[in-house]
């Protein structure tokens, strides 16, 4: 099953059809996306039923993040050996935890400002938590999970690393720095939940490439790590992680430019696209 929002209401998706659950549950449903996850095996027992007869056309740029508010955005850095390496880290014992602030989280199709600085891509798949828990045995933990979406967890780096010691959260929690979409995928429905090739491009050149199997800490391992401290709620994200190729570590270093399009893809799941303009006047 894929989900996501429209216009901020909770969507099923299949292709390029939407069927509003409100509506087409009657109201059994909640529209809003938080609520819907808060009763997310009674999501799923409707889905089965449901009357796809109510569904409409949608067009990428329509679909909106699946969570476009979540209330925990957890991050991970270093997650993959190769990564960690170009930036010249061991790979830590523990996951290395952040957060994108809630409200830089954008749909999967739009435009993104340049603020002042030298923004950087990473491509990243994102959990998003369905009916969550508290310290939740690694044994259940993709029971919590309602599904997997694609992420860009962009990042300004002059900001983030000029401090000692650096800090994360705050130079990638621009507006638009935390484009996610265009659906999540239950993990059911994907090849392999566990095992997920994914690539980003820039102008068309593959810049980052990977899969879900090289990473550190799997999803399974983050969420009972990440819920043995905090209750993970419904709804809440977590970007488990980029891969090697990010633009700060190449020589010479490589950022974003106005006018370039990153594409973010995920197997089995769908891409972003996102068009880096020129900084607005009066920031
Ligand atoms: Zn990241």
């Amino acid at each position: 099953m894929r989900f996501g929002t429209v216009e901020g209401r909770f969507v099923l998706v299949d292709g390029d059809r939407a069927l509003d659950v409100a509506t087409a549950s009657g109201g059994e449903i909640p529209s809003d996306a938080l609520a819907a996850l808060a009763q997310w095996d009674a999501v799923r027992e409707w889905a089965k039923r449901a009357d796809w007869a109510l569904a409409r056309d949608v067009r990428p740029e329509e679909l909106g993040a699946p969570v476009p508010m979540p209330r925990q955005v957890f991050a991970v850095a270093l997650n993959y050996r190769p990564h960690a390496a170009e930036a010249g880290y061991v790979p830590p014992e523990e996951p290395l935890v952040f957060t994108k602030f809630p409200s830089c989280i954008t749909g999967p199709v739009g435009t993104v400002a340049l603020p002042p600085g030298h923004v950087d891509w990473e491509i990243e798949v994102v959990a998003v938590i369905g009916r969550g828990g508290y310290r939740i045995d690694r044994s259940q933990a993709w029971d919590a999970v309602a599904g997997l979406t694609v992420g860009q967890d962009l990042s300004e780096r002059v900001y983030q690393l000029q401090g000692t010691p650096p800090q994360f959260s705050l130079a990638k929690s621009h507006p638009g720095f935390g484009p996610v979409g265009p659906v999540a995928v239950t993990p059911d429905e994907l090849p392999d939940r566990d095992d997920l090739a994914f690539e980003a491009t820039l102008d068309g050149e593959v810049v980052q490439h990977g899969r879900t199997s090289e990473m550190i800490f799997p999803v399974d391992d983050l969420v009972a790590r990440l819920s043995a401290i905090c209750p993970l709620l419904p709804g809440d994200l977590i970007f488990t992680g980029t891969p090697a190729g990010v633009g700060n570590r190449r020589t010479p270093p490589r950022f974003l430019r106005a006018g370039e399009v990153l594409v973010s893809r995920v197997e089995g799941i769908g891409e972003l696209r996102q068009t880096f303009v020129a900084p607005t006047n009066g920031r």
